[in-house]
């Protein structure tokens, strides 16, 4: 099938680790509280990739077999993932990052109660997560990372990235941040402060970030599409250049 040819390797690996992602959330919110947080720590730590979970096993073998019988073509499975990962999920978060721009109350909301503030405009968590919106300023830069597994604040994010889900950024954003900034195109100066925070189960972390100079102009959705996934994670910042004036 020329879709088949056509699809991505990497899109293709994507697919399983985002079911076993998923899957991770919901059992993370349901029942990782000591036991199995420390099992999965030691898996990790170990270097190995756990086991696909029985969830991730059955969508990879749903998938075999929708496409085995013709009725879905794997390039479009791709597409739909792609969609999700980078372009629907994460246009909510930009949306309250545009919104804390334009809106000093609502910033200050949002810096003071993110789930609350989140939730005013419709995005949540149906499992409870509690969300804290970390603002970056001159001085100070903020660096999101899950260094057990992925969790990652998917109301307003949408699907984490593959890298996002890597054993070298979840213990290289800790141990050399401002080396992983710059391998994503930011040099920070020496006198700005990094702080990393550890995403859990429980608690998720928003980046607010600076709002580009230039942009005094903008309405609220044009500011919008200037926020990119990455800035909300930490690892870019938001440019004006591009920006339809
Ligand atoms: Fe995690």
């Amino acid at each position: 099938m020329a879709g088949e040819a056509d699809a991505p390797v990497g899109r293709r690996k994507f697919l399983s680790d985002a079911a076993a992602g998923t899957a991770g959330l919901v059992a993370a919110s349901n029942m990782e509280s000591t036991g199995q947080a420390d099992q999965r720590a030691r898996e990790q730590d170990a270097g190995q990739q756990a086991a696909p979970s029985d969830v991730a096993l059955r969508v990879k073998a749903l998938e075999s077999i929708l496409v085995e019988k013709g009725m879905v073509d794997p390039a479009t499975i791709d597409a739909v993932i792609e969609t999700y990962e980078s372009k629907i999920g994460p246009r909510n978060g930009a949306r309250v990052v545009a919104k804390a721009w334009v809106d000093a109350a609502y910033r200050k909301r949002l810096l003071a109660d993110g789930t609350a503030a989140i939730a005013e405009l419709g995005y949540g968590g149906a499992q409870g997560e509690h969300m804290v919106v970390v603002e970056n300023t001159p001085a100070i830069h903020n660096l999101v990372v899950c260094t057990l597994c992925s969790c990652y604040p998917w109301p307003v994010l949408g699907l984490p990235p593959t890298w996002y889900k890597s054993a070298p950024y979840r213990s290289r954003a800790v141990i050399d941040p401002r080396g992983v900034l710059r391998e994503f195109g930011v040099t920070l100066a020496e006198d700005v402060q990094v702080r990393v925070w550890d995403s859990t189960a429980e608690i998720r972390y928003l980046v607010l970030p600076e709002r580009p100079p230039g942009t005094e102009r903008m309405t609220e959705e044009q500011l919008a599409a200037l926020v990119t996934r990455d800035a909300m994670v930490g690892v870019a910042k938001v440019s004006a250049r591009g920006a339809a004036a």
